[in-house]
């Protein structure tokens, strides 16, 4: 057997590289996996850009962190998993102890053990997330779908996070894969979605995966009032998700909320980001403002159910395939802006 294997290493700003590296083994409690297919994300093409990411990855570093693969080596003491199993590995687990997983809100863990290096043939997977958070793949379910389990976990997550009610219209800014994977699970959940998209490509997207309307304007303050034309008495959305991170979009969240509404924060600016609020519509309208990160282990769980339920339209958000020698060209496409959602990267 090959000792090396081929693997995206981030160095910093733009720079990725495709080098030749050790295959990595499983110790004690781990597995390894070949990766089948991994997808990009949002955060990666952010980490690309920027060169880090506050919680998640210090270069030099493996790289990628949505996947599925298959086991290839078990390590001693592993129960669940054999060599040949179909698997979704999460890119986290948290530690169980702290006082934040204690309270049911392991995303928060002060201990949260991330895990990258998905753009590779192998990949290693730790021991925690091995017990907490790898998943077996439903037989008639694409590998590439179920590698959709941990940014629709986080989409999930995000949903629920906003406390919907039955009969709420929900607003989500952004066309971007997570705002596109929010608004299609709240449209799988009955809700009526108004989508604000920026692009062209997003709107057909939108309408695909269930939007019942869908914002495209050239200013915010026009995407604000056409969003509240389409309420009752233009009192504004009950819940407004945002999904973009900058603080325009945040801004504009809690311009598009009734009295009483529930704005999420969903999508992270960039490190030191100041964000200002009219207190006066916060206060005197009784907005309730979440913010919503990452996913929890039993979120990832129903993300994957989710996937195989069969509604969840999963093939909607791969639009392209490419080879890891491809990475960088793909991340370049995805910075234009493309139409592209996406791209599963198979090695
Ligand atoms: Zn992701
Ligand atoms: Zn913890």
């Amino acid at each position: 057997m090959a000792t090396t294997m081929s693997a995206a290493v981030l160095y910093g700003r733009e720079d990725v590289r495709i080098e030749q590296v050790p295959i990595p083994r499983a110790a004690k409690g781990e597995l390894i996996l070949r990766v089948d297919a991994a997808l990009t994300c949002g955060t990666d093409l952010k980490v690309f850009r920027r060169g880090y990411h506050a919680r998640m990855i210090v270069p030099p570093a493996l790289f990628g962190h949505e996947l599925a693969g298959t086991v290839v080596e078990v390590g001693e003491g592993v129960a669940n998993f054999a060599t040949g199993d179909r698997v979704v590995a999460l890119n986290s687990a948290p530690c169980g102890e702290c006082y934040f997983c204690r309270r049911g809100q392991e995303n928060l863990c002060d201990d949260l053990l991330f895990n990258n290096g998905a753009y590779a043939e192998f990949i290693h997977i730790p021991a925690r997330i091995v017990a907490k958070n790898t998943l077996h793949v439903p037989d008639d379910v694409p590998m590439e779908h179920a590698a959709l389990t941990e940014p629709l976990a986080c989409a999930v997550h995000g949903f629920e996070d906003s406390l919907p009610r039955t009969g709420d219209t929900v607003a989500v800014i952004g066309g971007g894969p997570l705002g596109l994977l929010i608004l299609h699970v709240a449209a799988l959940a009955g809700y009526e979605v108004i989508a604000l998209v920026r692009h062209d490509g997003q709107v057909e997207a939108a309408r695909r995966l269930g939007a019942a309307h869908v914002v495209q304007a050239s200013s915010i303050s026009k995407a604000i009032r056409e969003t509240r034309a389409l309420t009752q008495q233009n009192r504004g959305v009950d819940i407004a998700i945002e999904a973009v991170g900058v603080p325009d979009a945040w801004q504009e969240a809690v311009e598009l909320v009734r009295k009483g509404g529930t704005v999420n924060f969903f999508g992270g600016c960039a490190t030191g980001t100041h964000v200002a609020l009219d207190t006066n519509r916060l206060h005197y309208n009784d907005i309730t403002l979440r913010a919503t990160f990452h996913h929890t282990p039993s979120i990832c769980r129903k993300a994957l159910n989710l996937i195989a339920g069969g509604r969840f339209q999963a093939g909607a958000f791969i639009t392209g395939h490419a080879h890891l020698f491809e990475l960088n060209r793909v991340f370049e496409k995805l910075m234009q802006r493309s139409s592209e959602i996406k791209t599963a990267i198979l090695p």
